[in-house]
């Protein structure tokens, strides 16, 4: 099969590059978005046939990426995630049962949706030759860039905040990468990327700085749209760092619509972002195009501590387009409604994920959704990767057991 890809284009000016060279940032230093030939897809496939049903995972849409043979997928099993609807804890929520609608992302090589993202990025830099690439990571990235690259027998080096929760660091190092902690935020650890560019020779795979993580990211809309029976839910609750997976579904949703196969009102696409670092959400209310640095940012939802987005007008311009809005949540709310949510349903979210939920709560108080609306929160990790409440109950085996306590 070929590639349908036409060229990339800068997504500030719309200026033409060519795909079949290596890119980073367009010349104004802005994000290259990939295109299609969208005719020629309407022309050559239709909605019930554009999938390819032999590839696994996220593979299948195989005719909307830019890796166009099996050859050159760099794999480790991705699988189209679960939607699971919350039960119980939908009711503490305050929504209706089976209408909030969790897609677990943790379940993704690497336990995380970066393994999306990153698995096309090494797909295409193994298929250009690429040697060595390099990442700022708040940690899922890194592992899943540590984990493709290794695949792809290709090298990396992975900068992290010297307070990315461990397992995180260590899974990156045992996958392989070459990995530094900093004494700085992931804005610091992209300024290291950057300037050893020319004397390593490294490539740069930082969020939306080369075009094709975003292209990975994409499928979570159309897996979505599909799980959905092309019938999308009426918001989408996004946890919001560099933003590459809100506004990867929004170009999924405008490439499919364009087609004409997805027809309808798009969902509210609504940016969650904790109280400790919420520039999106202070540039929404302010009614900015690009956000402001976000200082001494803080939160112990590790992925969306993330200062600075270069696609800042990308995220906001998907946002207000699609009616949606950004909401900060306090860390507190977002630990609560982990625990609560893990114990109500046993589904344990990571933070971010968690973020969503508790953003959910603060929608309905302030009337941007009902609780008659369908909406889906996006758990982007598995809650296994952070740290936990430790466990303090314990039995003496050589007492008396009082075996009425368990009952
Ligand atoms: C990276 C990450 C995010 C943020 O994703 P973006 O698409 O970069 O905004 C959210 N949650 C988790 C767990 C992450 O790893």
């Amino acid at each position: 099969m070929q590639s349908y890809v036409l060229h990339l284009e800068c997504s500030k000016t719309g200026v033409i590059y060519p795909a079949d060279q290596i890119h980073n940032l367009s010349d104004d230093g802005m994000p290259l978005l990939v295109r299609y030939d969208l005719k020629k897809i309407k022309e050559e496939l239709s909605k019930d046939s554009w999938c390819m049903e032999s590839a696994p995972g996220f593979w299948r849409y195989q005719a909307l990426l830019p890796v166009s043979n099996a050859a050159s997928r760099i794999s480790l099993g991705e699988v189209i995630t679960p939607l699971i609807p919350l039960k119980k804890s939908s009711d503490v929520l305050g929504g209706k049962q089976g209408n909030i609608i969790v897609k677990d992302e943790g379940r993704l090589p690497t336990g995380s949706f970066k393994a999306r993202g990153l698995a096309l990025a090494v797909s295409m830099a193994h298929q250009f030759g690429l040697k060595h690439l390099a990442i700022p990571t708040n940690g899922n990235a890194g592992a899943a860039l540590a984990a493709y690259a290794r695949q792809a027998n290709i090298k990396a080096t992975v900068f992290c905040p010297d307070d990315t929760p461990r397992v995180n660091v260590q899974e990156i190092q045992l996958q392989g990468a070459d990995t530094y902690l900093v004494n700085g935020l992931i804005n610091d650890c992209g300024k290291i990327v950057l300037e050893g560019r020319k004397q390593v020779g490294w490539f740069d795979v930082s969020t939306l700085k080369e075009p094709y993580r975003i292209e990975g990211k994409k499928t979570m809309g159309f897996e979505l749209t599909e799980q959905m029976n092309w019938s999308l839910p009426d918001a989408i609750f996004y946890p919001t760092g560099g933003g590459t997976g809100l506004i990867g579904m929004w170009k999924a949703f405008a490439e499919l619509k364009e087609l004409g196969w997805l027809t309808g009102k798009l969902p509210k696409m609504i940016a969650i972002q904790s109280t400790g670092c919420a520039p999106i959400v202070n540039a929404f209310d302010q009614g900015l195009e690009h956000a402001r640095l976000w200082d001494n940012a803080q939160t112990v939802a590790s992925g969306i501590r993330v200062p600075a987005a270069i696609g800042d007008f990308l995220i906001l311009d998907a946002i207000r387009q699609s009616d949606g809005c950004a909401l900060a949540v306090e860390d507190e709310h977002i630990i609560n409604t982990r625990d609560m949510i893990s114990k109500e349903d046993g589904l344990l979210l990571c933070p971010e994920g968690a973020a969503t939920a508790a953003g959910y709560q603060i929608a309905l108080e302030k009337k941007i959704i009902n609780e008659d609306e369908k909406v889906v929160l996006f758990n982007c990790a598995s809650g296994l990767k952070y740290p936990m409440p430790d466990s303090n109950q314990t039995i003496d085996k050589n007492s008396v057991i009082e075996y009425s306590q368990f009952a």
